[in-house]
């Protein structure tokens, strides 16, 4: 608020200097006295502009300062707990992890298919042995902590019945004729670019971080730089093996008779079956990608022009060959930002002379958010990364988060030492903070992604700048089906009228604004209320059509979030495959703060009276 009207007010001195300027400079040659002072303008216009910057320069003095808390100083030495704890700890997990996946390899398909099939008769026996009198609610029985999401997992405080998938993180089949990768649902990223890549074979939509699951990303979010062509996580999936309420386990797929629970599985965080796997869309891919660098300059509306330029053609003509495979945008301050574009290439490719190879993936090298921001001083480049490690060019730095979290990591001493330990183990960092310091972050850090209609991103980008300062922003486009039955998230009702960039007359193109770090205000020790922020964003989401994936902070009430997705092919399965009353509903799994089993009883109670969401009720 402040700041906006700060904004304003130097709008305005900004408009009189000029205007004032500008009248000097029309009357002058009848005035000689004029003259000499119109002679002084360009030093005038200059000052005034002066006058401009210093009075935004100076906007944010106006907020409070925020009293200092120990939680402060705690998180500002929390790098001697993250190096000399959390590192050697998830260096250990992943050496064993990996070991637990290349066993898991040594096994043929037909012996994995045969112990998940013993597996999934495990659940179900496990699943029925639950009394609804006595017995809480169904959740899977993995710790709050380990799941990569911000979320508080409060769910899991109450009393539940838990239900043991820990056995189920093996690739079952990688079928090349099919082009199908049949997976469990704790197989992660990194297990299952280790196995496809080398037969240039990849899942169409590789989630970035080594440790996402496939689980996490079909029932809650997944994105990736190729989303524009081939949506969310979730819309790669070719059919769902789930374990209902009752302990009946069926395969859905969108043309067969459990289609509607194969549309109403994304974005449910598993709260109308338990996924026991997943068949998985494959493309082929090359050994490198050819990725270009290309900086961006001007005010928010120019970047986000840029970025949209950068990749999306003209209303339905996505079969242009100028179409990258890969893209992402990287907004760095208000007028600058980098836009890559990549493009598979094969080895023979990247190996001809003159062609720059970047092997990314190498503990020592420069992080990359950190290495495309050199673009903008030496201008647009192009290289050659092989293709697992671009995948995986954001884990070792976790985006930009691991700056705020070991500060000087990004050094070329520490990535030369240490950079292998890289990075620490989000579930670990987690589980080594209390509820004071994940309180704090609540407050003074943000973790939010706005998916936004493409069109609106100059706006999305605006709002940000102004209410939250926080950067670098992620951009990533993906494609929002429209698909033959409403789901929790759609796109908007008849664009394919408007034929705008990027939208095809079967998806309109959204992206995704990734807000993670910490907002200006905090950085210069102001108040920042980072609960009413989040408020504000969200309520800006619904006014603009637009979806916050589940797995952040979410304040919404129930009203309000069954504004933002819809919930009637959601609540239909729900009463249909009878998840009603064995897994909690979706909104109070997401919901902030502890709550009771008999507060979601008397909810999904009052639920099911009044079926329907008041979806299209305006907004308060
Ligand atoms: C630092 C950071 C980086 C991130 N980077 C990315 C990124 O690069 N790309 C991206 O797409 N997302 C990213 N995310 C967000 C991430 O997509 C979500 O956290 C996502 O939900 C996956 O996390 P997970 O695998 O830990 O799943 P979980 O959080 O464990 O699961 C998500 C939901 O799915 C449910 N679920 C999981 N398995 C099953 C099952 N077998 N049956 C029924 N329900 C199940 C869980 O109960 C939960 O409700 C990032 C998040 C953070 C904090």
């Amino acid at each position: 608020m402040l700041n906006e009207s700060f904004g304003r007010s130097s709008y305005f001195t900004c408009c009189s200097a000029v205007k004032s300027s500008l009248s000097f400079l029309l009357f002058s040659p009848q005035d000689p006295t004029r003259l000499i002072i119109g002679s002084f303008l360009p030093f005038r216009f200059i000052l005034s502009v002066w006058i401009v910057k210093m009075a935004d320069l100076e906007a944010p003095l106006v907020r409070p300062k925020r009293k200092k808390v120990w939680v402060d100083y705690f998180v500002q030495f929390r790098w001697i707990i993250v190096i000399f704890v959390v590192l050697p700890i998830s260096f250990t997990l992943y050496f064993l992890t990996y070991l637990g996946d290349v066993r898991s390899g040594w096994k043929s398909y037909k012996q994995r298919q045969k112990e998940h099939d013993e597996n999934v008769k495990k659940v179900v026996k496990r699943l029925k042995e639950r009394n609804p009198s006595k017995d809480g609610l169904v959740c899977t029985a993995r710790k709050p902590w380990i799941a990569v999401g911000m979320r508080n997992v409060d769910y899991k405080r109450v009393r539940h019945f838990e239900v043991d998938l820990s056995a189920f993180r093996n690739i079952l089949e990688i079928d090349q004729e099919r082009m199908v990768a049949k997976c469990e649902p704790l197989v992660n990223m990194g297990q299952i670019t280790r196995a496809t890549v080398p037969l240039n074979l990849a899942l169409a939509v590789v989630a970035e971080l080594d440790d996402l699951t496939v689980g996490g990303l079909i029932n809650g979010y997944g994105i990736e730089g190729s989303s524009h062509l081939y949506g969310l996580f979730s819309d790669t999936v070719v059919a769902y093996e789930i374990v209902l309420a009752g302990g009946q386990v069926v395969r859905a797929t969108k043309d067969n008779e459990y289609s509607d629970l194969f549309y109403a599985i994304p974005w449910s965080q598993g709260t109308l079956g338990l996924l026991m796997s997943a068949e998985i869309k494959l493309i082929p891919v090359k050994e490198y990608m050819k990725l270009t660098y290309k900086p961006v300059r001007g005010n928010v509306r120019d970047l986000a022009k840029g970025y949209i330029d950068s990749f999306a053609p003209g209303f339905g003509d996505e079969d242009n060959e100028m179409v990258p495979d890969f893209v992402e945008t990287m907004i760095y301050n208000p007028h600058e930002g980098v836009c890559m574009t990549g493009k598979y290439a094969s080895k023979e490719e990247a190996k001809k002379k003159g062609n720059k190879i970047n092997s990314v993936g190498w503990w020592f090298k420069p992080w990359f958010y950190q290495h495309a921001q050199t673009a903008l001083k030496k201008g647009e480049f192009v290289e050659y990364i092989p293709t697992r490690e671009y995948y995986h060019r954001h884990t070792r730095c976790l985006y930009w988060e691991g700056k705020l979290i070991l500060p000087f990591a990004d050094q070329w001493w520490f990535r030369f030492l240490l950079g292998w330990l890289m990075p620490p183990k989000v579930s670990l960092l987690k589980a080594t903070q209390g509820e004071a310091i994940r309180n704090y972050y609540h407050e003074n850090h943000v973790i939010q992604d706005m998916l936004v209609p493409l069109y609106k991103v100059p706006d999305a980008l605006e709002w940000v700048d102004r209410e939250m300062e926080v950067y670098p922003l992620w951009l990533c486009p993906h494609r929002m089906y429209k698909l033959p039955c409403k789901t929790m998230i759609y796109p908007e009702p008849g664009f394919e009228h408007e034929r705008r960039q990027g939208d095809t007359p079967y998806a309109q193109m959204y992206t995704d604004v990734g807000v993670y770090y910490t907002p200006g205000p905090v950085f210069r020790g102001e108040v920042f209320d980072g609960c009413d922020a989040v408020r504000r964003l969200e309520s800006w989401l619904i006014e603009n059509h637009g979806f916050q994936p589940q797995y952040a902070v979410s304040e919404l009430d129930e009203k309000k979030f069954w504004r933002m997705f819809d919930a009637g092919l959601y609540e239909q399965c729900r009463n249909k495959y009878g998840a009603v009353g064995t897994f909690m509903s979706v909104y109070y799994k997401c919901k902030k703060g502890r709550k009771t089993e008999k507060e979601v009883q008397e909810a999904e109670k009052a639920q099911l009276e009044t079926p329907y969401a008041e979806v299209d009720q305006p907004m308060d």
